[in-house]
C-alpha cells in the first residue's frame, strides 16, 4: 500500500494511526473525570505499577448495597488493551463503563445484581510507549497467563492473582471474563470461546455470544468461535477457562480495525469511536438478557430499550462529557421509535 500525503501547514503537527488513537493519558483524564462525579456506585483502585511506575486501574461498578461482604454477589470482570495497539478495545471499553454509570434503567438494574469490575488497560507501558503487542520488556502479554511473573508481568500478576483471589472467596461468583481485543483482518464483532469435553458446558458457553449477536448489528456468529489451539494456551481467556470454576464463562471479545458487515444490508460500514463506544455498551445491556435466562434477574426492564450516544466535546486533547451524566429519558425508547431506526 501507499498513499501520498501534502503537509500543506508548516505549523501543524500531522500524525499517522492505524486507527483512532487511545493513550494511556486520554485513559487516565476519563477515569479523573469519573472520580470527580462522586458515584457511589463506582470506584477506582490502583492494583499495582507498572514496570515504568504507571497505574493498572481497576473499576468497580455497583450499587453500594453491594459492598456488604457476608452477601454472595456474581461478578462479570471486563480487561481491555493487553496488546497496546488494538485501541478500538478501549472505546469498547469506554462504551460498557459509559453504560454501566449511567441512568439508563438497565444500568440500574445490573447495578443492584451484578458487581462489574474492569481493568481497562492491561498493558499501560506497551501503550504508552506505542508499541503493537508487547510490554516494555519485549512480551506478549497475552501469551503469559498461565505464569505470570511478578517482575516481568506485574500487571498481569496482580490481575490473576486478584481474579483466584475472587474464585477462592466463597461469598463471590465469577460468572463472567471478557477480554477485549481488535482485530487486524477481519470485519465485525466477534467472540472466541472454549471448548469442552462436557458437552452441557460447552453449550453454556455459547448462549452469550448469541444473545450479544441480537444486541448489536455489527456483533457476528458467524466469525465466533470455540477452539482450544495450543497456540493460544497463554492467553487470558484459554487460562482463566482452565483455572476458573467451571461456571465462569472466559471469551476474548474481537472488534473489526476498520468495519462491520451487517446482514440487513450487506453493505460494509466503517467503525467510527462512536461505533466502536455503542458495541461496548451493547455488550452491557446483554447482560441483562444472560442474567434474565439464568433466572437471577426478574422480567424487567427490558434491553430492548436502545441506549443512545453519550456526546463528548473536544477540549484539547481531553475527552469530558458534555453533561454531567448522560440522560436516558424513557420517551426516547419507545419500540415505536426503534422500529423507525432511531
Ligand atoms: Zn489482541
Amino acid at each position: 500500500m501507499s498513499f501520498a500525503f501534502i503537509f500543506d501547514r508548516e505549523d501543524d503537527v500531522y500524525q499517522f494511526s492505524y486507527c483512532y488513537p487511545y493513550s494511556y493519558t486520554r485513559l487516565q483524564n476519563y477515569l479523573d473525570n469519573l472520580e470527580k462525579r462522586n458515584m457511589d456506585y463506582f470506584s477506582r483502585e490502583l492494583l499495582c505499577l507498572t514496570v515504568q511506575q504507571r497505574r493498572l486501574d481497576l473499576i468497580t461498578i455497583t450499587h453500594p448495597d453491594n459492598q456488604d461482604p457476608e452477601d454472595t454477589k456474581r461478578v462479570v470482570f471486563v480487561t481491555a488493551r493487553v496488546h497496546p495497539g488494538e485501541t478500538p478495545s478501549s472505546f469498547v471499553c469506554q462504551g460498557f463503563i459509559d453504560f454501566l454509570i449511567s441512568n439508563h434503567p438497565v444500568a440500574k438494574t445490573l447495578r443492584e445484581n451484578i458487581v462489574f469490575k474492569v481493568v481497562p488497560m492491561l498493558n499501560p507501558d506497551g501503550v504508552y510507549l506505542g508499541n503493537y503487542r508487547c510490554s516494555l520488556m519485549g512480551f506478549d502479554l497475552n501469551r503469559h497467563w498461565q505464569e505470570p511473573s511478578p517482575w516481568a508481568h506485574p500487571t498481569l500478576y496482580a490481575t490473576k492473582n486478584l481474579l483466584m483471589e475472587y474464585d477462592r472467596d466463597q461469598k463471590l461468583v465469577v460468572d463472567f471474563f471478557i477480554d477485549l481485543h481488535a482485530h487486524s483482518t477481519l470485519m465485525n464483532g466477534f467472540m472466541y470461546g472454549n471448548t469442552f469435553d462436557d458437552i452441557d458446558r460447552y453449550e453454556r458457553q455459547s448462549v452469550f455470544p448469541k444473545l450479544l449477536c441480537a444486541n448489536a448489528e455489527d456483533f457476528s456468529l458467524a466469525n465466533t468461535n470455540f477452539n482450544r489451539d495450543a497456540v493460544k494456551a497463554g492467553t487470558g481467556r484459554r487460562t482463566l477457562g482452565g483455572c476458573l470454576d467451571d461456571n465462569a464463562h472466559c471469551y476474548t471479545l474481537e472488534v473489526s480495525f476498520y468495519s462491520y458487515q451487517t446482514s440487513s444490508t450487506g453493505q460494509a460500514m466503517p467503525y467510527t469511536e462512536e461505533g466502536y463506544m455503542k458495541l461496548g455498551r451493547n455488550l452491557a445491556r446483554t447482560f441483562i438478557d444472560y442474567y434474565k435466562l439464568a433466572g437471577v434477574i426478574s422480567a424487567k426492564p427490558s434491553s430492548s430499550i436502545v441506549p443512545k450516544p453519550i456526546t463528548y466535546r473536544r477540549d484539547r486533547n481531553l475527552q469530558e462529557r458534555s453533561n454531567s451524566e448522560p440522560q436516558y429519558d424513557d420517551k426516547h425508547f419507545h419500540s415505536k421509535h426503534d422500529r423507525n431506526g432511531r
